[in-house]
């Protein structure tokens, strides 16, 4: 059964396509389909997760938004030039072959400041990618892709799990 909370909610901070870049990743996600099995993830919810708060109380999301609020915005061009495949989760995905320097600033300020407001955020290095299909068992033969995606700003999303898959509701945007 599907839990029903008023009291806390699931929140992450992502780089949210535009349709343009949805439309070319979409494309990317279909062809890696043809070649090899897994779960898809739907075109509206492509993405790169910036921080992944989890479970949170909702009173949390006022205090996530003061704290974008204090960033300055992130305007830069993010270059999806690899597809990459983790095989210990089965992850096949798009990222960059070099880390955008911007980004990747403006991600540890994000997670320091987040994590002096009491957050626990995921220790692992920051390692962006849009996540394109999981449970692959192997890496599909694809050229790798080359989509070029400007980014002005990121948004706050809010996901719903439910047993047919998870839901998201972008909640806030910030232009860059
Ligand atoms: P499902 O879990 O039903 O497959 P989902 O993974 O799409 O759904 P969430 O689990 O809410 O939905 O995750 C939202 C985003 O946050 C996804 O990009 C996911 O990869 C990322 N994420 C989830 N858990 C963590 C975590 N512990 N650390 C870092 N990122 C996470
Ligand atoms: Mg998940």
């Amino acid at each position: 059964m599907n839990r029903v909370s008023t009291d806390s909610e699931r929140l992450f901070l992502a780089l949210w396509p535009d349709a343009e870049v949805r439309r070319q990743l979409a494309e990317l996600v279909s062809a890696c389909r043809s070649q090899v099995s897994g779960r898809p993830v739907a075109p509206e919810k492509l993405h790169v997760t910036l921080a992944f708060l989890g479970e949170v109380p909702t009173t949390a999301a006022g205090a996530v938004a003061a704290c974008v609020d204090e960033l300055p915005g992130l305007d830069t061009q993010v270059r999806l030039d690899r597809l990459g495949f983790w095989p210990r989760n089965g992850i096949l995905w798009a990222g960059s072959r070099e880390v955008d320097p911007a980004l990747a600033a403006f991600a540890a300020d994000l997670h320091a400041r987040l994590a002096r407001l009491g957050f626990r955020l995921d220790r692992r290095p920051f390692s962006p990618h849009v996540t394109l299909m999981r449970r692959v068992r192997r890496r599909p033969r694809l050229p790798s892709p080359g989509i070029d995606w400007a980014v002005h700003g990121i948004v706050l999303v809010r996901s719903q799990l439910a047993s047919a898959g998870s839901t998201y509701e972008v909640v806030r945007r910030w232009s860059g």
